[in-house]
């Protein structure tokens, strides 16, 4: 018998409390009690987004609320700043250039966080530029941005800061609207604990102003139909019934346990497996970890595809591995959402046992026993 354990960085984990939630005969939209949901369900997301602003919620995956980010700010010929650390960071590029926005590209090292820095001079050297994409989690990497600090130089300008918050928006400090971040992204199947398939953005009044510019064609994912909609607590289209209901549930628990104590908790987590990567002699791939996702470097006789698909295959834990050129070479392990030390623990424990099949060596024990002392501290 095979018992799996999903630990990675998206889709991740569902509760018991949502999955029942989920599992009541359909209900229609248009009737008091969806829509009650549903004005529920954007209140306690406004809970967790850190935000007065309104959130559009889209039946898609992340990618779809990106899209809808771009085609809604910007018009042909309009001028783009995009952050590139990562594969998700490249997306924002790719997105610009579908819709013929011209793209002025920062590109980091993947593994390293941008320097606000450097966001600075690109805004200086680009008096044009409207919008500056972002991403909070690159999750290609596991390298958290400081997304404070840029939201500081943005401020004061007319330029709009944008971050794809889909997989750490529940995981890590972002305080919206105290930190002025204009378009806050975001996806389900992450921290949210839910499955995939619905996607958000939160939108202030100064990124409003150019949602009414842009001339880009957009239909379902035009946000001033989404705000008609939202403003009688409605939509615009049929929303993705089962989910909302899933969705409001698992936002209810990160109000119960609080928002503060859920990021403490995956912070405590991400930590505790960071320690066991050391105790490991492997190391930590990103030079400012974030607290949802942990990329871990792999010696060069450990081939990661071969170790993700045996811990998967035969022993049922799911992690991810690396990206493009980082396939095979690092593997990653999320600590987001609905997890606690024993998910810490499975993944660390399977992955000491894959590890020694294929001729990694190091003490037996070693990886979860640094994984228990740090949480007994
Ligand atoms: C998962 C993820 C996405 C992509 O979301 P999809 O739901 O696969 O479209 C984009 N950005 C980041 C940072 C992600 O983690």
């Amino acid at each position: 018998m095979k018992k799996n354990h999903l630990l990675t960085p998206g889709p991740t984990q569902v509760p018991t409390e949502v999955l029942l939630s989920m599992s009541k005969p359909t209900i229609h939209h248009r009737t008091p009690e969806f829509m009650a949901i549903f004005k529920e369900m954007n209140e306690n997301l406004k809970y967790v987004f850190q935000t007065q602003n309104d959130i559009f919620t889209f039946a898609s995956s992340g990618t779809g609320a990106m899209e809808a980010t771009v085609a809604n700010l910007l018009s042909a010929g309009d001028t783009a700043i995009c952050v590139q650390s990562g594969k998700f960071g490249e997306r924002w590029t790719e997105i610009c250039k579908a819709y013929s926005v011209k793209p002025v590209v920062i590109d980091v090292e993947w593994g390293y966080a941008v320097d606000p820095a450097a966001i600075k001079k690109a805004i200086n050297e680009n008096k044009e530029a409207k919008v500056v994409f972002t991403t909070l989690c690159e999750t290609s990497t596991g390298v958290l941005t400081d997304i404070k600090a840029i939201a500081e130089i943005t401020k004061n300008t007319d330029v709009v800061i944008v971050t794809d918050a889909i997989s750490a928006l529940g995981g890590v400090e972002l305080k919206t609207d105290e930190w002025g971040i204009d378009v806050v992204v975001c996806g389900s199947q992450k921290s949210l604990m839910i499955p995939p398939g619905l996607a958000f953005c939160s939108v202030s009044k100064k990124a409003w102003k150019l949602v009414e510019a842009s001339k880009s064609p957009r239909y379902y994912f035009d946000m001033r139909a989404a705000k008609k909609a939202l403003d009688k607590d409605d939509t615009a289209y049929t929303p993705a019934v089962t989910l909302c209901l899933g969705l409001n549930q698992a936002l209810k628990m990160i109000k119960s346990e609080t928002l503060e104590k859920a990021i403490a908790r995956q912070s405590k987590l991400a930590t505790a497996l960071r320690i066991a990567v050391v105790a490991l002699g492997l190391k930590v791939y990103a030079k400012n970890p974030s607290d949802v996702v942990t990329s871990i470097s792999l010696p060069e006789t450990i081939n990661g595809g071969t170790l993700v698909k045996t811990m998967r295959e035969v022993y049922g834990v799911g992690i991810a591995g690396g990206q493009d050129h980082l396939k095979g070479k690092i593997i990653r392990i999320a600590t987001m959402g609905y997890m606690n030390e024993f998910d810490v623990i499975i993944g660390v424990s399977c992955l000491e046992i894959v590890l020694k099949k294929m001729g990694y060596e190091f003490e037996a024990g070693i990886g979860v026993g640094a994984v228990e002392k740090e949480l007994l501290k």
